[in-house]
């Protein structure tokens, strides 16, 4: 009796493989037969061993299971007819895509049938084939001599093996998800597959319905490290290995599964214990590189401590421990495993056979400075994702984190740098623009050393310059600005670049060094601003090394950087390409992440965000009006406003791309310093002064008036204003 999947395997060999003319028969039958022939008894180890090379340092060797022994469990797992589902989270440098690797070599030699991997996008299925299988099957002899020969049996994404394995590279879309039968469906770097796949569920779901037609003998593997972030701050676990709450990814499956972690017996004790990062102890000195070299683990019953070298040891007696239904912990062999039709493995960090203590430690150490100096968290999350194989809890999602009206007016208390004014510490300043229906918001943000800022000014603009359609004279009622629709009203923002802001306590006043407006908008905001950066352009103010820049917040995942210069989008449909218009891109939920860290800082010090008494209470409400959920920021219910906030985030990005993070204060470039060598900067007492008639004194300059005057110059009267 043929089963359905010989059925289907000999259907493959009839359409992908026609035979030649006049073949014998009995050969044609001989090459049929490993598809009727019953599952080989080896486990996925074992054939893996046997079939599969892997790459050592340029050498290509067998797989050896004693390189990463906490895969021998998981990996022959993959073979189970008691277990539906298998959930492995990892580090990135455990070996645990090998495990994949391991089922399609077991799947072609030792197994045959229709098998697909799942990867997160179509390039990232075409690298794993370049890159990984197809070398692995070029250097593996068991697994070349299988691939067949015939027209379409080697492609890409789709590979045929004598015997009757169908093999194809996905990716998560539902086209792919809802179709075909398959028997073995693998997913790797799960955590990046979209949290829902087209609006139809989940990856996990829809590929345990793929191989629903083959009962016991389906199987769906994923495996990744963390990427979801932590949802709840106040999570404590309620069982031995209890997982906290994350909304997807590989650890919101774990608690469903038999939740196993990998155990070793202290070399010091022999007690059994999960290791883990937070076991590693090291000094608190100054350098990650010595921190790391000095990392020791220790053992929570005798707390002895031991180092790195132990590992390798350690691994090879280590055993998986699972939990079972009265919530203590046992072998899967013993038969009292909690039930659940899915296994699920979390293996820590320290664990992992590629990496080593050290670099966990200095990778963590290094992202914690990187943190406090910039507020970004990206290296921070990296080092706990794929480093500690730990969930991330963004700093600015946690409640005893978040920005309050309290704090910043508890911030604000004994600020009392006027309005317009620079506070004595500043050494350049950022213009911000944020376009609104009928005004263009300003703000000002003044910056000194080491990132530490304040507002110093807000205004909106709403008068149309002279000039535009349906401008009038001064004193005059006429139109409001609309900038989504009127090209000209932007030209009132040129004046912004002669405005001046006295330096408190000094003789000294400071134009904006940067200056931008977002380009989103209703209406033709996006083309208005093109059309304002061009003319800015031709008038040297804009381009790679000029003064202003139009921004574009960015949400969701894996952008490239945390801000980046480049050209509209050639495939953004109906608008045309842009190419001589640079637009500064910004990651706005990092960028958000690092201005509430900023808001939150109590002392004066790097990246302290200042807060003047002259800010009203509806301007710090704007500063509280997002927060940060598990998928990103997001407008509070109720809140309206959020321009000062937003200000904060274009002023970060500016910053950031004048890669003012980077200054060495001990010699800093002169648009840094505040003295006449600093373009930006204007002396203002009477001696040096070259043309006395412009001379001022230094009394705080209010922005408005030094609005008008600046205005004045280029407003021509025309004839018939009357
Ligand atoms: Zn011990």
């Amino acid at each position: 009796m043929v089963d359905l999947e010989g059925l289907i395997a000999m259907q493959m060999l009839h359409d992908y493989e026609p035979l030649p003319p006049y073949t014998d028969p009995r050969s044609a039958l001989k090459l049929a037969l490993p598809a009727l022939r019953p599952a080989e008894q080896i486990s996925v180890t074992e054939s893996a061993e046997r079939n599969m090379r892997v790459n050592v340092s340029g050498q290509w060797q067998p797989f050896r299971r004693d390189v990463t022994p906490y895969m021998v469990e998981p990996t022959d797992m993959i073979a189970s007819r008691t277990y539906r589902g298998l959930v492995f989270c990892g580090p990135s440098q455990s070996g645990k895509t090998q495990m994949l690797q391991a089922a399609l070599a077991y799947t072609i030699a030792s197994d045959p049938g229709r098998v697909a991997l799942f990867q997160m996008t179509r390039d990232a299925a075409a690298e794993f084939e370049r890159n990984k299988l197809s070398p692995t099957v070029r250097n593996s002899p068991e697994l070349r001599n299988r691939l067949s020969k015939g027209r379409g049996a080697d492609n890409m994404y789709q590979k045929i093996f004598s015997g009757g394995t169908m093999m194809t590279l996905d990716w998560p879309t539902i086209t792919k998800l809802s179709s075909t039968s398959i028997r073995l469906v693998l997913g790797t770097d799960y955590d990046h597959f979209p949290e829902s796949i087209d609006g139809e569920g989940d990856g996990y779901t829809l590929m345990r319905a793929r191989a629903r037609s083959f009962l016991s003998r389906g199987m769906v593997v994923v495996e990744s490290s963390p990427g979801a972030p932590l949802t709840n701050e106040s999570w404590r676990p309620q069982t031995p290995h209890d997982c906290p709450p994350v909304k997807y990814g590989v650890l919101s499956l774990y608690p469903q599964g038999t939740r196993a972690r990998w155990y070793w017996s202290c070399p010091c004790c022999g007690s059994e214990f999960e290791p883990s990062y937070s076991r590693l102890v090291y000094p608190d000195s100054l350098d990650p590189v010595e921190q790391g070299e000095a990392a020791q683990m220790r053992c929570p019953h005798c707390k002895d401590t031991f180092d790195h070298l132990n590992k390798r040891a350690l691994n090879a007696e280590g055993r998986w421990l699972h939990e079972t239904d009265d919530g203590k912990t046992a072998t899967l062999g013993s038969g009292k495993v909690r039930r659940s039709d899915m296994l699920s493995y979390w293996l820590d960090g320290t664990a992992a056979a590629f990496s080593s203590w050290a670099e966990l430690v200095t990778q963590y150490e290094s992202a914690v400075r990187k943190f406090e100096l910039t507020g970004d968290e990206e290296s921070l999350k990296t080092a706990m994702n794929t480093g500690q194989a730990q969930p991330y809890q963004p700093r600015g999602s946690t409640s005893e984190m978040e920005v309050t009206l309290q704090g910043l007016k508890d911030k604000a208390n004994g600020n009392r740098t006027p309005k317009g004014t620079a506070p004595d510490w500043s050494r350049y300043i950022t213009v911000e623009v944020d376009v609104q229906r009928t005004y263009f918001s300003v703000g000002v943000t003044a910056w000194g050393e080491h990132g530490q800022h304040q507002p110093i000014d807000r205004f909106e603009m709403n008068t149309p310059p002279a000039g535009a359609p349906g401008a009038v004279g001064p004193g005059e009622r006429g139109r409001t600005i609309t900038p989504f629709d009127v090209a000209e009203d932007w030209q009132v923002l040129v004046e912004l670049e002669e405005m001046e802001w006295p330096v408190e306590g000094t003789e000294y006043a400071l134009r904006p060094l940067a200056l931008s407006v977002d380009q989103q908008g209703g209406g033709a905001t996006t083309d208005n601003a093109y059309a304002f950066y061009r003319g800015r352009k031709r008038a040297g103010q804009a381009g790679q090394k000029g003064r202003w820049f139009i921004t574009r917040g960015r949400s969701g995942k894996d952008l490239p950087d945390r801000v980046w210069l480049k050209a509209p989008e050639s495939a953004s449909g109906k608008r045309r390409v842009a190419k001589d218009v640079l637009t500064l891109n910004m990651a706005t939920d990092r960028l958000k992440d690092a201005v509430a860290t900023s808001l939150r800082l109590t002392e004066q010090g790097q990246n302290f965000c200042g807060i003047p008494l002259w800010m009203e209470e509806a301007t710090l409400l704007e500063l509280t009006s997002e927060r940060r959920t598990a998928k990103g920021w997001e407008k509070r219910p109720g809140m309206v406003r959020n321009e000062s906030f937003d200000h904060l985030v274009m002023a970060r990005a500016k910053h950031i791309w004048l890669k003012a993070e980077r200054i060495d204060w001990a010699s800093p470039p002169a648009w840094a310093t505040l003295d006449d060598a600093n373009p930006m900067a204007r002396f203002l007492g009477p001696k040096k002064q070259e043309e006395p008639e412009t001379a001022q004194t230094p009394t705080p300059m209010r922005s408005s008036s030094a609005r008008k005057d600046a205005a004045a110059g280029w407003i021509v009267p025309r004839e018939n204003w009357l």
